[in-house]
C-alpha cells in the first residue's frame, strides 16, 4: 500500500533543497555579522505556552495549532511560530544575566491552515529575537539587517513600518477606533464586525476588498501616539534614513497582540500574490514578563522560507546545485580500482568527485556524469590504468586531452582562499 505525505506538508527534494540551503547560509552569515547567535528549541512545547504567549484569542491558537495530549499527561502543541519558545528558553535559562541577547532560529513551524501557494501546514521560518534593549537603535539595526539579507539574495521587498503605540496611548485609541467601527458595522465584513469587539486593531489588517475604502478612512494611531512612542518612532525612521534603508510608513500595519508595542514592521513582495508578507516583525516589550520572566524589552521578526523561495524563483534566481568537479569513467575492472583510489585521493584533497559505482558500459557512465552535472570526466581506458595515463574530457565543450593520473590532485585542488 502506498502512503503519501500529510497534506500541506512538503518534501524538499535534493533538486530543490539548494534554494533552502542558500537562504539559510546567507541568513547565518548576515546574522553573524550583526552579533546574532543561534538558539535551537524543541518543535513541541506545552500548549499553555502558546495560549499565553501567542494569545488564546488569536487564529493561530484557536484554529491553526496542532494540539495533542501526551498519553494523558500534558497538553502539548507543535510550534506554530518561534518567538514563544525562544522567550521560554531565554527565561528558563536565566539568559538575562548576560546582558542584552541577540538570538536567531531556523526551523519548521506547523499551522493547520488551508494549503495554497505560499501557505502550508509545515513551513520553515528564520527568525531573530533581541532581548533587553528598549532603545530604537536595535529596531533600526534589525530592520536594516533583514533588508541586507534580502539584498544579498538579489531581491528587494517593500519595507513597511508603523508604530502600534503602547499602554499609554493605545487604550484610548482602541476605544475611539471601536466606536468608529461600530458606526460602520453595516458596511464591514462579518470578520471585521466580530473583531471590532474582540480586537479592533486587527480590523485594520482586513484583506476583504469591500472593506478597504472604509478602513482607509479609519482614525490613525500614528496621529495619536504618546510622546514616548512618537519619539521612538521618529528615531526609528531617522535611523533607517541614516542607513539608507528605503521604507514606507504604513499606518494600517498592526500586530494583533497586546504585548506588541511601538515598532511593527513587515516585508512584502508582489511576487507572492495575496500571501504578500514574507516577514513580519515587531517590538514586544511585555512578552517576557507575560511568560513569567523579568520585565524585558524585546523585538524580533519571523520570515517564511517558502515565501522567500517563491520570491527568488519569480526573480529568476537559479537554484544553486553542488556538482562534482570530476567524474571517473572506467572501461574495465582495473580501471575501476584505479578510479576508486584516485577518487579517494581527490576527495582527501577537497575536490568533489564521483563515479558510477555500478560500473558497466562507458555510455551509461557518461550519461550518469551528465546527470549529476560533472564538469570534467576522467576516462580511464583499457590500458591506461597501468600506464598512469587517462583522458580528461570537458563535459561542456566535449574537448578531450591526455592527463597523468598522478597529476590530478595538482590540477584540481582548490586554490586556498
Ligand atoms: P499571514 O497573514 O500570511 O497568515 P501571519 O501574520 O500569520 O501571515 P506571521 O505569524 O507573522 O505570519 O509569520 C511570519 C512569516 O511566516 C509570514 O510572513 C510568512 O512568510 C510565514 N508564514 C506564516 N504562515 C505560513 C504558512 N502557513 N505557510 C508558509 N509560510 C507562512
Ligand atoms: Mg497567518
Amino acid at each position: 500500500m502506498k502512503i503519501n505525505g500529510v497534506k500541506g506538508m512538503n518534501d524538499i527534494l535534493p533538486a530543490a533543497v539548494g534554494r533552502w540551503q542558500e537562504i539559510e547560509q546567507v541568513a547565518r552569515e548576515v546574522f553573524a555579522l550583526h552579533g546574532y547567535r543561534e538558539v535551537r528549541t524543541p518543535v513541541v512545547e506545552p500548549y499553555a505556552l502558546y495560549a499565553r504567549g501567542v494569545g488564546e484569542a488569536t487564529d493561530i491558537v484557536t484554529k491553526e495549532m496542532y494540539v495533542f495530549e501526551d498519553k494523558g499527561e500534558e497538553k502539548l502543541a507543535l510550534r506554530p511560530e518561534g518567538t514563544a519558545g525562544t522567550v521560554r528558553a531565554y527565561i528558563e535559562h536565566g539568559a538575562h544575566v548576560e546582558g542584552p541577547q541577540k538570538w536567531f532560529y531556523v526551523g519548521p513551524m506547523f499551522r493547520r491552515e488551508r494549503p495554497q501557494k505560499g501557505r502550508y501546514r509545515q513551513f520553515h521560518q528564520i527568525g531573530v529575537e533581541a532581548f533587553g534593549i528598549a532603545e530604537p537603535d536595535i529596531d533600526v539595526e534589525q530592520i536594516a539587517m533583514l533588508a541586507d539579507l534580502f539584498r544579498r539574495l538579489g531581491v528587494a521587498p517593500v519595507v513597511h513600518v508603523n508604530s502600534v503605540g503602547d499602554a499609554a496611548c493605545r487604550p484610548a485609541y482602541l476605544e475611539e477606533l471601536r466606536g468608529w467601527l461600530r458606526e460602520r458595522a453595516a458596511v464591514l465584513c462579518a470578520d471585521c464586525r466580530e473583531r471590532t469587539e474582540r480586537n479592533p486593531l486587527r480590523v485594520l489588517d482586513c484583506k476583504v476588498p469591500s472593506c478597504q475604502p472604509v478602513l482607509a478612512e479609519a482614525p490613525r494611531l500614528l496621529e495619536r501616539l504618546c510622546d514616548g512612542c512618537r519619539a521612538h518612532f521618529a528615531a526609528v525612521r531617522q535611523g533607517l534614513d541614516d542607513l539608507g534603508v528605503a521604507y514606507q510608513v504604513n499606518p494600517r500595519l498592526v500586530r494583533g497582540l497586546d504585548y506588541y508595542v511601538r515598532t511593527a514592521y513587515e516585508f512584502t513582495s508582489d511576487a507572492l500574490g495575496s500571501q504578500s508578507a514574507v516577514a513580519g516583525g515587531g517590538r514586544y516589550d511585555g512578552l517576557v514578563e507575560t511568560l513569567g520572566g523579568q520585565p524585558t524589552p524585546g523585538i524580533g521578526f519571523g520570515m517564511g522560507e517558502e515565501r522567500l523561495a517563491l520570491i527568488l524563483e519569480a526573480a529568476g534566481r537559479p537554484v544553486p546545485r553542488t556538482v562534482p568537479e570530476v567524474f571517473f569513467v572506467s572501461a574495465d575492472d582495473t580501471g575501476r580500482r584505479e578510479a576508486m583510489r584516485r577518487a579517494a585521493e581527490l576527495r582527501r584533497a577537497g575536490v568533489a568527485c564521483d563515479l558510477d559505482a555500478r560500473g558497466g558500459k562507458l555510455a551509461r557512465q557518461f550519461k550518469q556524469a551528465e546527470r549529476v552535472g560533472a564538469r570534467y570526466a576522467v576516462v580511464i581506458g583499457g590500458n591506461e590504468a597501468s600506464s598512469g595515463q587517462a583522458k580528461l574530457k570537458d563535459m561542456a565543450t566535449r574537448e578531450e586531452a591526455p592527463v597523468a593520473l598522478s597529476g590530478l590532485v595538482a590540477r584540481f585542488r582548490p586554490t586556498p582562499a
